[in-house]
């Protein structure tokens, strides 16, 4: 029997109030809801179909401020990750950085991941540099992408398509 690709365990990590929570809904939804005030960990099902089989992503909306051992639980369950940032938040993207290494220190460079700039509607309070953020995307051999969560979808389903994309790949190897 040919084993088949149905789903996959995807980890959302970012700092508080880079938009992870908007990223996941206006995947899942297309909509964009601005306000959620909170920051709690959520796990989500969301069901792609296809015409052979339907495929299932779990995905997991972390909480900024987790345990270390919290996040090293999400990384070693996580088969694709998407970090991201905020480019008015430098703090964000450092946040993301020292996720990136754990990653990396845990489980290697060749994970299925993906990097969204996030906030790319406030290029004017820019503080986080595009290559800033291509060294980031490098550093986990992954394509980084310039998203506003707030002004549309197609960015977002652009990356999320991508990372099922390497997570098939990785599946098949
Ligand atoms: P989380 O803490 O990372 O889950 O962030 P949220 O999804 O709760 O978003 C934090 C805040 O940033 C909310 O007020 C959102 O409306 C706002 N936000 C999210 N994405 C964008 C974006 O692309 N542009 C702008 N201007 N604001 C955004």
């Amino acid at each position: 029997s040919v084993r088949r690709f149905t789903g996959a365990k995807i980890v959302v990590f970012g700092g508080p109030g880079v938009g992870k929570t908007a990223f996941v809904v206006r995947y899942m939804t297309k909509r964009y809801i601005g306000d959620y005030d909170r920051n709690k960990e959520m796990l989500y099902n969301h069901k792609i179909p296809s015409p052979r089989d339907d495929v299932t992503l779990e995905i997991i909306d972390t909480a900024a401020n987790d345990s270390t051992e919290h996040k090293e639980n999400h990384i070693k369950w996580g088969d694709g990750f998407v970090f991201i940032y905020s480019i008015t938040d430098k703090s964000s993207y450092e946040y993301a950085c020292t996720l990136k290494d754990m990653l990396v220190k845990q489980r290697g460079q060749e994970i299925p991941a993906v990097v969204i700039a996030n906030k790319c509607d406030l290029l004017s309070v820019r503080k986080v540099s595009d290559s800033e953020g291509t060294t980031l995307a490098e550093q986990l051999n992954c394509p980084k992408f310039d998203v506003s969560v707030a002004d549309g979808y197609s960015g977002v389903s652009e990356a999320m398509d991508e990372l099922v994309i390497q997570l098939k790949r990785e599946f098949v190897k």
